[in-house]
């Protein structure tokens, strides 16, 4: 099909929450996309932070085939070895010791938010409110957008679960002021992604561990976007020195098949018994098995470090712009989730750079974005830049 009928076909027939770009991307290798007129584009929105190891990586690919032809699915009513092993690898990569399977984001902590809320009513208590951060992002479904701290995300959605009070993030005093005797869990995202990139600052995060020990509250890391290599170590809050109770999974972690993980630590672990949640699809064998394929990849394949480094290199580059662009106002991130904020809109530079053969995206609509795959090299950093400043010295 040519993108035109793709796009007439997909108007037709789906539901339009999506604003869309007209653009079919219909193969992939490693950072590089193909439309379906066989046009190159270099990929640095890595299907919303996603794509880790890249488009086509021959180990999820293997794992996807040798698990297909095997063993697919069987439901939670039995015990399944792809899930087993996959709990395994993130329990003695993390500070969790055990784990949930569910099919997202918005899944993983939609189940943390139950966790908290039982958690809440341990000892004879009635605790369920959780605060969380302005500008945060934790997901679609009805709990998850009243978690998300943005209203343009519930509005319309009313009325909306009750118990989620909002603060400034990186505002230790804030979050302070707002525990009450009904809190159970504090919710936030070490490194804000649809936000606008904000990283929280270590004494911050340091200071909510501290407060949530001494006020017997869960800690809930969001690291669903941040998490998995993305910020150059495996998980965002080891840059931190600060543990979380509970940490919450996805993208990545099957580098575009769907999965996503609740994590618990020793304070967490045994608060959900049988019967209290559950997915039908959740940690699935073939699931599992590619995700069990990724972290290999993540662990013993330098992706992390090359993340690291890649990642350094880039903000390096990046934070030069202000000096030579006055609508550029400020460079924001860790390791390879970075974002560029504008004092002006950001599509026309996502659009004019996609004409040139560069994905990016916009968060909000001043915030360039830049996610690539992991696997990404410096010569496609270089390249990257390359069309980026082109774009924004054609705005000057
Ligand atoms: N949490 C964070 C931090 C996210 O960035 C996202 C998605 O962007 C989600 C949760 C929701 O994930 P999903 O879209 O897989 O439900």
């Amino acid at each position: 099909m040519h993108s035109a009928e793709i796009i007439a076909l997909s108007d037709q027939y789906i539901l339009p929450t999506y604003g869309r770009l007209p653009f079919c991307p219909v193969r992939g290798e490693g950072a590089l996309l193909y439309d379906a007129e066989g046009r190159e584009y270099l990929d640095f929105v890595a299907g919303l932070a996603v794509n880790a190891l890249g488009h086509a990586h021959p180990a999820v690919t293997r794992a996807i085939c040798e698990q297909a032809g095997q063993l697919m699915h069987v439901s939670n009513l039995y015990y399944i070895e792809p899930q087993a092993r996959l709990a395994q690898v993130l329990v003695q990569n993390s500070c969790a010791s055990k784990v949930f399977f569910c099919n997202s984001g918005a899944e993983a902590n939609e189940a943390a938010i139950k966790l908290a809320r039982k958690f809440g009513k341990q000892e004879g208590r009635h605790r369920y409110e959780i605060i969380t951060a302005r500008q945060s992002f934790h997901g679609r479904t009805l709990a998850a957008i009243t978690a998300t701290g943005q209203p343009k995300y519930q509005q319309g959605f009313e009325p909306l679960p009750e118990g989620f009070t909002y603060v400034p993030f990186n505002d230790l005093e804030a979050l302070a002021a707002a525990i009450s005797p009904r809190t159970c869990a504090i919710m936030l995202e070490p490194v804000q992604g649809e936000g606008g990139v904000y990283p929280a600052d270590p004494h911050y995060l340091q200071g909510v561990r501290r407060l949530c020990d001494e006020k017997g509250l869960l800690l809930i890391f969001d690291e669903v976007q941040c998490g998995l290599g993305r910020t150059g170590r495996l998980f965002a809050y080891q840059h931190y020195g600060v543990e979380p109770d509970v940490l919450t999974l996805a993208k990545a972690l099957g580098n575009g098949f769907p999965i996503g993980a609740m994590l618990a630590g020793p304070r967490a672990a045994n608060v959900l018994q049988p019967g209290d949640h559950a997915s039908t699809f959740g940690g699935n064998p073939l699931a599992c098995r590619v995700a069990l394929a990724v972290l290999e990849q993540l662990l013993d394949g330098g992706v992390v470090e090359n993340a690291a480094r890649v990642g350094a290199y880039f903000f390096q580059r990046l934070q030069q712009l202000p000096a030579r662009y006055s609508f550029v106002r400020q460079v924001r991130g860790l390791g390879l989730m970075l974002g560029v904020e504008l004092t002006r809109e950001g599509r026309p530079v996502v659009e004019a750079c996609r004409e040139r053969g560069l994905l990016i995206n916009c968060v909000g609509t001043h915030i360039l974005r830049f996610v690539p795959p992991l696997i990404i090299s410096q010569a496609d950093v270089d390249r990257a830049l390359e069309i980026l400043e082109q774009v924004l010295s054609s705005l000057s």
